[in-house]
């Protein structure tokens, strides 16, 4: 077993955390085996990390690993943006030698910044997606990762003809969805505005009868909104959705800013689970996240750094733009620490196997490096999320193996 002394922040539900001051947490063939305050006499063969703090693997429930070389691409609003800069770098995906550099450096990043889960999109081409997947067995990523499906309103170097889209992501589930029990595949139609009904009605369909999961925007933009009400003639966004039967409780869809009592009904009927992705927010200046009006409804959140929109991969960021960007409502380091780590396994069905630090649960791990000033105390968890960029990420472990170590 390996067994770290260390100092551990671990959430219990989102207004309560534990911090638990020299404990010895041991892990055994991927999984968390030992946890415990440190016993001298037991735990002499523990690795001495008491300059340290281990949370649980960060989660990030909505990022598009096609457009990581493409951040910082200046655009006012959502859709000029991917006219302009996403479709085009999504299209350099295409070669496939560019494909496997990318996917390389993005899940390196992701460990680099603590995170252990990603929810990921790649690009509309089936062999990117093989790249991706292949990547992330290969360097022992968790996730969930799909083909983007676009086959409509879209530019002719990325259209997908629908029977091609829906073939290849079949067959793309079929290969890798139960490959190795760290990867999923998650169907993927991109957005309403760039899908036609048969693509979504058709992945809808398959989707169920394979208890698959489903990603997609949902009420980004006012533009993207107006646009889909006009193709599909739906009094709101959320029901084309609906109509097409791609909610329930394994689609998450990102961001749902935009949305009426009704439309937060029908999420909230459904079970659909909502990436909340703040610093692309911001960047598109897309509008403000309801967490009020969806918390009071009990959804289930997770934050996200929607990449390329977002522009950093670090979820500890994520949560401290997610806490500015609400204008009024006052979000405590415990709930944001929450839709980081057990809330976001939540939004995933994955809270009996990762998300917190218990005996028995997966070892995804976060270890950072405290500096004098960081004294262990219950103020730790706020300077963690609001001054993240002062903490030096050590170590980031997914079941149990070392995937970043600085
Ligand atoms: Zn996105």
């Amino acid at each position: 077993m390996i067994k770290i002394r260390a100092n551990l922040i671990n959430p219990i539900s989102p207004e309560e955390v534990q911090l638990l001051k020299d404990y010895t947490l041991g892990y055994e063939n991927g999984i968390i085996k030992l946890l415990r305050p440190f016993d001298p006499d037991q735990d002499r063969d523990s690795e001495s990390a008491l300059d340290s703090v281990i949370i649980p693997g960060l989660i990030d429930l909505h990022t598009h690993l096609s457009q990581y070389w493409a951040r910082a691409s200046y655009q006012p609003s959502l859709l000029p943006w991917l006219n302009q800069h996403i479709f085009p770098a999504e299209a350099l995906s295409q070669d496939p030698v560019y494909a496997q550099d990318l996917a390389r450096a993005f899940f390196k990043a992701l460990f680099a910044s603590g995170t252990t889960t990603a929810v990921v999109y790649t690009a509309p081409f089936k062999h990117a997606c093989e790249i991706a997947m292949e990547t992330a067995l290969h360097l022992g990523a968790r996730a969930l990762i799909g083909m983007t499906m676009m086959d409509a309103n879209s530019p002719d170097y990325l259209i997908q003809k629908t029977a091609h889209a829906l073939e290849d992501s079949f067959d793309l589930f079929e290969r890798y969805n139960t490959k190795d029990s760290r990867l999923n595949y998650i169907f993927s139609p991109r957005f309403a505005l760039s899908c036609s009904a048969d693509l979504m009605k058709q992945t809808a369909n398959f989707a169920h009868q394979h208890d698959a999961y489903i990603q997609s925007h949902l009420s980004e933009n006012k533009d993207e909104i107006a646009q889909v009400k006009g193709i599909f003639g739906k009094p709101t966004y959320t029901q084309v959705y609906e109509n097409f039967g791609l909610l329930g409780s394994k689609t998450i869809l990102g961001h749902a800013i935009h949305l009426s009592e009704e439309e937060i009904s029908i999420l909230a009927s459904t079970d659909t689970a909502i990436a909340h992705c703040p610093e692309s927010n911001f960047f598109l200046k897309s509008g403000e996240f309801p967490f009020a009006a969806l918390l009071d409804k009990s959804l289930r959140i997770g934050l996200a750094s929607d990449v390329a929109a977002g522009n950093s991969l670090s979820m500890l960021q994520q949560a401290k733009l997610a806490s500015y960007r609400q204008s009024s409502l006052s979000l405590s380091p415990q709930r944001l620490f929450w839709h980081l780590t057990l809330g976001a396994a939540e939004a995933l069905g994955w809270h009996d196997r990762i998300g917190s630090l218990q005996i028995g649960k997966e070892a995804d791990l976060c270890k950072f490096k405290l500096n004098a000033h960081h004294a262990v105390d219950d103020q730790l968890l706020p300077k963690l999320i609001y001054l993240n960029d002062e903490f030096r990420i050590s170590k980031t472990i997914i079941k149990g193996n070392t995937v970043f170590q600085s």
